[in-house]
């Protein structure tokens, strides 16, 4: 493909794309694909010949289209959002067009420096505590990384490695360590202790699903009897389960008191904190000493951007720093060179989708986009409230309502495959204290008030079959 080829070939994609998206609503948004279907669609080797992009560009529509789940229809409610939007879209295009790598300053200045610009712009949306900001002048700062896992496990890193420098580098201390996190956590956090060969403890949290500090404290001053050594624990704002909220207030003031590092996850529910009033959630964010969340969720910003603050980056840099002659350059210290702050060393130039989408939407377009979704969820609420055959299991969070017909998990479990069957509407369940529950999120930009309609049709349509069967 030519420059020329090039031009035409991406105006024709970019056509179909925004073709795609503003007609999304009417494919069903499960594919009804076996697993294999590709390869027999295109076979086991890359052809020998190059093929022309006409050929290339049908073959979206035969081959690609029919083994899509579509994330980005109105009726897709499973999960949680995973964010997208035209202004994101076109900076991953110019991020791939660049493709420059941005380990280091020098390997491309821009990258690094809009990059660290970002971080402070969000954190400023966000109103988190001025150490975490660059401009602040002091040691935090902020990184994107690529999920919310990769922040839990580089945290995790940065913790231990601060504590092994407390205690002379000496490596017999560390089949002593223990992390903690509430039994609501999700499962990225406890695969960060299995990569990081941790011990991380899943504390029972409160009749809200809450871990609260008394909890954590008991914990801690029975491990420290048993001669076991805290040192982190991750606190989740918005729980995978069923958007539960951990008491930060009482678990950061134990932190500091313990002097462990604190963690925030709150992948999902971070990006309403630019609205003031779900701020609240975030009392107690001044004794973390990390902070991270996925506006590649709710932000409409395209995966993969997962923002993580860090009060001293100077833990995760001698956590991560080896120094080979080649990557060195002679600006090395006078601003970041983000290689030491992450698992990789190369990276893509991801502050151009933050950039693209702050300047195009505002933080007021941005909160719209927040309280619209929170606003149809509680429409959702409230079919859900005015029909006595159903519960609502824990009180709505933001977009998300847990509920469930009354009666058993046997009948629920009928009632969410015969959903995801008929393909209309996709939810996903989960399982809290022996009680399956359907979790309702409001995903897709899209969405509007008719699809919620749409969507609590459909579930009361399939009940009598549910029951039938
Ligand atoms: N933490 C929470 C609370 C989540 O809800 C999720 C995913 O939904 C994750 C972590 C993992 O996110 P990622 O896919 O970015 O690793």
């Amino acid at each position: 493909m030519d420059a020329n080829e090039f031009r035409s070939a991406a105006k024709q994609l970019v056509d179909y794309i925004a073709d795609y998206l503003e007609n999304i609503r009417d494919r069903p948004v499960l594919p009804s694909v076996q697993p294999g279907y590709i390869k027999q669609l295109i076979g086991d080797s890359a052809p020998e010949q190059g093929q022309p992009w006409s050929e290339i560009f049908n073959d979206i529509e035969k081959v690609i289209m029919p083994g899509i789940t579509h994330w980005h229809s109105p009726h897709f409610h499973a999960y949680f959002p995973t964010a997208n939007s035209y202004p994101s879209i076109c900076a991953d295009m110019l991020s791939s067009a660049l493709a420059v790598i941005g380990f280091t300053w020098i390997s491309s200045p821009a990258c690094t420096e809009l990059e660290m610009q970002m971080m402070d712009w969000l954190a400023k949306m966000l109103d988190l505590p001025q150490h975490f900001m660059f401009s602040s002048g002091g040691k935090g700062g902020g990184v994107i990384q690529g999920t919310a896992s990769e922040a839990t496990y580089v945290t995790l890193l940065a913790a231990r490695n601060k504590l092994l420098a407390q205690h002379n580098n000496n490596k017999d201390i560390l089949n002593k360590l223990v992390a903690y996190a509430s039994s609501q956590s999700h499962s990225s956090v406890e695969r960060a202790g299995l990569l990081g060969a941790i011990q991380i403890k899943q504390l029972p949290t409160d009749d809200k699903l809450s871990l609260r500090g008394d909890t954590l404290s008991n914990q801690i001053q029975k491990d420290r009897a048993d001669g076991l050594i805290p040192f982190y624990v991750v606190a989740t704002l918005g729980t995978t389960n069923t958007c539960a909220f951990d008491n930060l207030l009482e678990i950061g003031k134990v932190c500091e008191e313990e002097e462990l590092w604190l963690h925030i996850d709150a992948a999902f529910a971070g990006s309403a904190f630019i609205c003031p009033e779900f701020r609240h959630h975030l009392n107690g964010v001044e004794y973390a000493s990390s902070f991270n969340l996925n506006p590649h969720k709710w932000m409409l910003i395209n995966f993969d951007c997962s923002t993580l603050w860090i009060k001293n980056a100077d833990y995760i840099v001698n956590a991560f720093n080896v120094n080979p002659v080649y990557l060195r350059h002679d600006k090395q210290g006078q601003i970041p060179d983000y290689r030491h702050w992450q698992i990789p060393l190369g990276r893509r130039f991801r502050s151009l989708k933050m950039w693209f989408v702050f300047r195009s939407f505002g933080v007021q377009g941005l909160q719209n986009h927040i309280r619209k979704q929170v606003e149809l969820a509680k429409l959702f609420e409230e079919l859900v409230a005015s029909d006595d055959r159903f519960e609502i299991i824990t009180k709505r969070e933001l977009s998300l309502v847990c509920f469930r017909l009354k009666g058993s998990n046997e009948i629920n479990e009928k009632l969410v495959k015969l959903i995801n069957d008929n393909k209309n509407i996709h939810v996903t369940p989960t399982r809290v204290a022996g009680q399956f529950i359907i979790r309702f999120a409001v995903c897709a930009r899209t969405t509007e008030a008719i699809d919620i309609d749409f969507a609590w049709r459909e579930i009361c349509r399939l009940i009598s079959q549910t029951i039938a069967q």
